[in-house]
């Protein structure tokens, strides 16, 4: 598929609108994802503290000053927690014990309330504290230091994972986006090119017949005096251009139609409709001294009426066009194991070799052509019907003389 500059500016924009949109609503789950993992990761560590700080206070304050004054902890530690005994004087001074020299040095007050969680700042370091009370006099008290920057452990956590899976998914969503708004603009893209073919093709054809019933017209003009049967020629001349233009006109919109029309209604059976257009054309073959021969099997495939009416048309009208008195006519329809194929073969002039290829092209007319009159669109509506139905076309000369077209559609 051709896209222009137009269309492709379109299909960026809708790409990109959609790709920031998916970012966005990534962004969001992410952000909710790295509040759950340190919301997460808190309660960890406040469960954490709290059962130390529990197990610890349930010894008492006598044995927890012996522990921590000796050697062997007697308890198992927590590498990551600190622990201190905070005992009140008399005279209301604190004193503290602990196995860590940081918390002695820095001989941190008590304050703050019991059983509740608090961020403080000792000697230079942030910790999340927890005290509870040790024994019924309520003069001692213990506290649990964590370490802490929750923020740093969990976004330590996500940068792990983050950088590579945000570079990850941005290609991801980029390639996406793209994709979907190709996918989305190529209907759309597929009608303006069909409908820019049509009106580029039209004007371009109907220029030299509009040229030819102007000059026409005003010669018919330069003598206003002159009787019509002095210009009797002009003026056939120039309804013979009017007939040609309503002609291409008629043949651009039944390409147009073709491929649009052909996908939908599929409700006549395929034998019953060529059998309709065969004896449609049976006179007009016995009159021009041709024998038309039909041969319809019956193949069962649901098709749109109009479209495959056209298409038999267009090539039996071919074969009887292209032959010459005494020639032959075989249209045929035979069903096969994928499907149905349909084909109308003749002996007469054939097409040359170099012109088989093009023969489907709009407004193409072979060299056999020259002397017979047409617009060379009949077989490329024919290609846009067997195309919007999903099927394929191809035309091979036969031996000694003619030409066979060959019309492959598959059941539906
Ligand atoms: P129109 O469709 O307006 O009658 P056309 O017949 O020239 O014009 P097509 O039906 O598209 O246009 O055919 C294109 C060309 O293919 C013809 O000009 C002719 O050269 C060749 N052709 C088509 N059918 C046959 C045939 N049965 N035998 C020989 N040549 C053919
Ligand atoms: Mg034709």
């Amino acid at each position: 598929m051709k896209i222009d500059k137009d269309v492709k500016k379109r299909w960026l924009l809708f790409a990109l609108v959609n790709f920031v949109l998916i970012v966005l609503v990534f962004g969001a789950l992410l952000a909710g994802f790295s509040a759950y993992v340190v919301t997460a990761q808190r309660n960890v560590l406040q469960d954490r503290i709290m059962r130390y700080a529990d197990t610890l206070a349930d010894r008492g304050a006598e044995e927890l000053q012996v522990l921590f004054g000796s050697e062997d902890a007697g308890w198992e530690e927590d590498p990551f927690l600190l622990v201190a005994l905070y005992t009140v004087r008399d005279n209301g001074s604190v004193g503290i014990a602990s196995r860590s020299t940081i918390l002695i040095r820095n001989a941190p007050a008590l304050g703050g309330r019991v059983d509740t969680f608090q961020k403080e700042n000792i000697g230079g370091y942030g910790y999340l504290t927890y005290t509870v009370r040790v024994d019924e006099t309520q003069r001692n008290y213990l506290k649990v230091f964590a370490p802490y920057d929750i923020n740093e452990i969990a976004e330590d956590k996500i940068s792990t994972y983050a950088v590579p899976f945000a570079v990850a998914f941005v290609v991801i969503a980029a390639a996406f986006s793209l994709i979907w708004g190709y996918v989305a603009i190529k209907p759309i893209v597929a009608g303006y090119v069909k409908q820019k073919n049509f009106i580029n093709d039209m004007s371009h054809e109907i220029r030299t017949p509009l040229a030819v019933i102007k000059g026409n017209l005003e010669n018919v003009l330069a003598d206003p005096e002159v009787k019509v049967g002095a210009v009797e020629e002009m003026i056939g001349n120039s309804l013979k251009e009017v007939d040609y233009m309503t002609d291409i006109s008629a043949g651009l919109l039944n390409i147009v139609r073709g491929q649009n029309r052909s996908a939908t209604h599929k409700e006549s059976n395929l034998t019953e409709v060529l059998s309709e257009v065969v004896d449609l054309f049976a006179d007009v073959a016995t009159i021009s001294g041709k024998a038309l021969v039909a041969n319809l099997e019956q193949c069962d495939i649901k098709i749109e009426r109009e479209s495959v009416k056209q298409l038999a048309s267009v090539l039996i009208e071919n074969a009887i066009k292209y032959t010459e008195e005494g020639d032959r006519i075989d249209v045929r329809l035979r069903g096969t194991k994928e499907g149905c194929v349909f084909t109308v073969a003749d002996t007469g002039i054939g097409v040359p070799k170099s012109d088989l290829d093009r023969i489907f092209d709009r407004f193409y007319r072979g060299e056999n052509a020259k002397d017979i009159p047409g617009t060379g669109l009949g077989l490329a509506i024919a290609a846009a019907i067997v195309e919007g139905m999903g099927g394929t076309i191809r035309a091979h000369n036969r031996v000694p003389r003619g030409l066979e077209m060959i019309v492959t559609l598959k059941r539906n």
